[in-house]
């Protein structure tokens, strides 16, 4: 049944080596912009672990584990971005000018972000400038935090019996506050379910609006935090106990929140850290 995938991938009956696959060429003077995923270095996709073996230079962020750059090309230069709120970080112009200067210089340049790329992590914002240098770039997708660190916590981001719609929410805008120009009143009405990113700093102030908008107090409200991780951590409550829950500087981040009856399957599904059958 396999035998078209062995012919293609060279007759062995070991697992697939992936320098045999014909992943596209890594050109000099381009830029991948690579998701790495939620965590777990497993979880990165077959094209980005191929471009870490291939890259001359490897910019990454803080999101990004040890374990996953251990699996780059040991002679690629590896540059940190890293920018977690409130601690000084290199400005994201620096960042797109390290990624230009490196890809003009003829390197393989792989800019790895948490999660995917295009999800929050300005990855738009940086393949714009690579097309206005006219640099070649690829976008490599990654698992975004709020779909696979969900999954990871035993909560379907979607489920026939709950939802048809997720809303997709960043808690904090550019200036660092509670993003001005959401629509309130239709995201708290639009979909059963919001996923929020960097949403613990203002987490009270959201669930407060979401409520004021019209959202039902007793909504369910989880927050994931380290997701797919061995330290992953959850913690469950409501809407309107969200500001409780925020008070606490115990929350460990990066954690996304999720808002909907989704979590409820958490009782059942929770097959990463829950009980004794826990796969962890
Ligand atoms: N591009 C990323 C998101 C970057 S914004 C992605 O697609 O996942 C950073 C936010 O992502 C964090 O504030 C947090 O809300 C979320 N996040 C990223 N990794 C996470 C993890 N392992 N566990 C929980 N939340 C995570």
């Amino acid at each position: 049944m396999f035998g078209w995938l062995r012919r293609k991938f060279g007759k062995t009956d070991r697992f697939a080596r992936l320098d045999a696959t014909q992943f596209p060429r890594f050109a000099p003077g381009t830029v991948w912009l690579v998701g790495a995923g939620p965590g777990a270095p497993g979880l990165i996709s077959l094209l980005g672990y191929y471009g870490l073996g291939e890259a001359d230079t490897i910019v990454y962020d803080a999101l990004v584990g040890p374990d996953l750059l251990a699996m780059a090309n040991p002679r690629a230069e590896m540059i940190y971005a890293g920018k977690r709120g409130g601690k000084p970080s290199p400005k994201q112009a620096d960042i797109t000018l390290t990624l230009i200067e490196h890809a003009r210089a003829g390197k393989k340049v792989l800019r790895l972000k948490g999660g995917d790329p295009m999800m929050f992590g300005r990855g738009g914002e940086e393949a714009l400038a690579l097309a206005r240098e006219s640099i070649g770039f690829r976008i490599v997708p990654g698992i975004t935090a709020g779909v696979g660190g969900l999954a990871y916590a035993g909560i379907p981001v979607t489920h026939r019996d709950t939802n048809h719609a997720v809303i997709f929410l960043t808690g904090h805008d550019e200036k660092g506050g509670v993003p001005q120009a959401v629509d309130w009143p239709a995201v708290s009405t639009a979909a059963p379910v919001i996923v929020m990113y960097m949403a613990i700093k203002h987490l009270g102030s959201i669930a407060e609006k979401l409520v004021a908008a019209g959202r039902s107090p007793e909504d369910r409200l989880a927050v994931v935090s380290n997701a797919t991780l061995p330290s992953q951590s959850v913690v469950e409550t409501t809407l309107a106990d969200a500001s409780t829950l925020a008070a606490r500087t115990d929350i460990p981040t990066p954690a996304i929140v999720v808002v909907g009856p989704v979590s409820r399957y958490r009782q059942t599904l929770d097959w990463y850290t829950g009980g004794e059958n826990a796969l962890g």
